[in-house]
């Protein structure tokens, strides 16, 4: 644990040698495990003899490729801290990104250079732009493997030193730097390894993106420390995704709920030969019983595992473990893991604890705390209280065998004449419809002012059906009166953040 995170990551990797660590999943291109550890050593040298020096800040902008863990972790080994960047941020919204970090260094792809270009123009004080390609003007990360400068020797203060400064995924707001020194993701790493389905052999398939915690973490980190091939997929197209798991026998998936949603519903999946796979893992939004269970009946596999964190806790709290897939009860996102201590606490009596079964506030205490967020005390101490208690914002409820279920969070909560309804709630229920391919669920008011469930839908596209009231009876007839979708509008698609989440604030306001 009191490692740099790429010796706790890579320092068995020359043991590994000729294994497949990472493969490209369009075009087949194979590092084994020996070149992931030469590689980044090289890297990490040219690095150095570039100039980056301890604690600069590098911005990672790529999408998932073989590239990107070797320029992460030559990056930590030359002592930078890496902030990953939307491969599809704006130049406006990566230059916010780099003058909030105050990054000094980026590297990216070819691609996307112009629009890293005018984001360093925009942001001032980036002194490189380096790509992990090739492109005219620019070093490349190919180049440095003909690097024969010597070996960075940083010291690495793993308690103190931040190893990565992703943002949050901005769900809620404006997205914050969340430092994560090395010992936080470490130690996240190592509490994580006993209860996950990850073993050496497993191929895991990283679709989600690397520059969000969670596929830095499951796909990246977690599975090149246990010596698992990585197939790494640029974007989520679902045949391509589907193709890559036939083709390169996929073991394990780790994925969103809206992958869960097509992997259960969507007709191309019979196509497909999915017979490798052994486990798929669910986390970053609530994921419903009933889907699940569809998704795990449909391929035949034990059911959906799933994972609860978020990016300021490193990012793990709660999972279902490896041998209690099969008892865990239906919609449990888990149980605690070791080292790490929960309270629920009630929404209308601050700091009350609550009893087993009472959804209240989720708070956590752990060594994965984050250190704070870049620049923000105030946003920091809100977050995290005097007792080291951290209010993740998220409300959920633990039966007496400590299996967590989240509700939503409390935020999201919309307030229905004194009642509290939870959009994931009924987001699951009419994914339940035959012919609705999607759905989200806002707050809106009503003439009177009362906030009322507003459901946003995606029809099948070959569906004829539901109407608005047929929509609206379809929830009346299945739950309480007062959680009664009151208001439908019909889209073309729920708008996601990359790691799965529906982004909400962009459906208010839409009547
Ligand atoms: P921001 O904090 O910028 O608004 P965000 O909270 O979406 O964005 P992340 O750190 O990526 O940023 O996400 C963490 C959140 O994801 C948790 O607080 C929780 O609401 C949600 N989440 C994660 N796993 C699960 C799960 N298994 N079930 C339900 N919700 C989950
Ligand atoms: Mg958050």
């Amino acid at each position: 644990v009191d490692l740099p995170i790429h010796e706790a990551v890579l320092g068995r990797a020359a043991a590994f040698g000729s294994a497949p660590a990472l493969i490209d999943g369009t075009d087949g291109t194979t590092l084994t495990y020996e070149q992931v550890d030469r590689f980044h050593r090289r890297v990490a040298a040219a690095l150095a003899e570039a100039g980056v020096r301890k604690g600069d800040v590098l911005a990672l902008h790529s999408p998932n490729t073989v590239a990107f863990p070797l320029a992460f972790y030559a990056a930590t080994r030359a002592g930078a801290s890496v902030t990953t960047v939307h491969p599809l941020a704006t130049a406006d919204e990566f230059a916010k990104q780099l003058a909030d970090a105050r990054a000094r260094w980026i590297v990216t792809v070819s691609p996307l250079l112009d629009t890293a270009r005018r984001a360093a123009e925009l942001a001032g004080g980036v002194r490189e732009i380096l790509v992990c390609d090739s492109a005219p003007g620019h070093r490349s990360l190919i180049d440095m493997l003909a690097s024969t400068a010597p070996e960075p020797r940083i010291a690495i203060d793993p308690a103190e030193d931040v190893a990565a400064l992703p943002y949050s995924s901005g769900t809620t707001g404006t997205p914050k730097g969340v430092m994560l020194t090395h010992r936080q993701i470490a130690t996240n790493l190592a509490q994580l390894e006993p209860l996950v389905p990850a073993a050496p052999g497993d191929r895991v398939l990283a679709v989600l993106p690397f520059f969000h915690i969670y596929g830095l973490t499951a796909l990246m980190n977690a599975p090149l420390r246990l010596g698992a091939t990585v197939v790494v997929l640029p974007r989520f197209d679902l045949e391509q995704f589907l193709a890559a798991i036939q083709n390169h026998r996929i073991t394990g998936l780790y994925v969103a709920p809206p992958i869960v949603l097509a992997l259960a519903k969507h007709p191309v999946v019979a196509d497909y030969d999915l017979s490798s796979l052994k486990y798929i893992v669910s986390a970053a939004a609530p994921l419903d019983a009933r889907l699940a269970a569809a998704c795990s009946r449909r391929l035949g596999l034990p059911p959906v595992a799933q994972a609860y964190g978020m990016t300021e806790l490193s990012p793990g709290t709660h999972v279902v473990p490896l041998d209690a897939m099969a008892e865990a009860p239906p919609g449990s996102v888990g149980k605690l893991i070791a080292g790490t201590e929960m309270r629920i606490v009630s929404l209308t009596e601050p700091g009350k604890d609550l009893g087993t079964g009472e959804a209240g506030e989720i708070l956590i205490r752990g060594p994965q705390i984050m250190k704070g967020y870049l620049g923000r005390p105030d946003a920091t101490a809100a977050m995290i209280d005097e007792d080291g208690w951290l209010h993740t914002g998220d409300v959920g409820h633990a039966d007496a065998d400590g299996w967590l279920f989240v509700v939503d969070r409390v935020k999201e909560l919309i307030k229905y004449k004194g009642f509290q309804v939870a959009p994931a709630e009924l987001e699951a229920l009419l994914l339940t419809h035959p012919d609705v391919a999607d759905a989200a669920v806002v707050g809106a008011y009503d003439d009177d002012g009362n906030e009322v469930p507003h459901a946003h839908v995606v029809r099948r596209p070959t569906a004829t059906g539901p109407s608005e009231s047929e929509i609206m009876m379809y929830v009346a007839e299945r739950v309480a009166p007062y959680k009664r979708v009151r208001r439908v509008t019909f889209i073309d698609a729920v708008p996601r953040a990359a790691s799965g989440k529906i982004l909400r604030r962009e459906l208010r306001g839409t009547a």
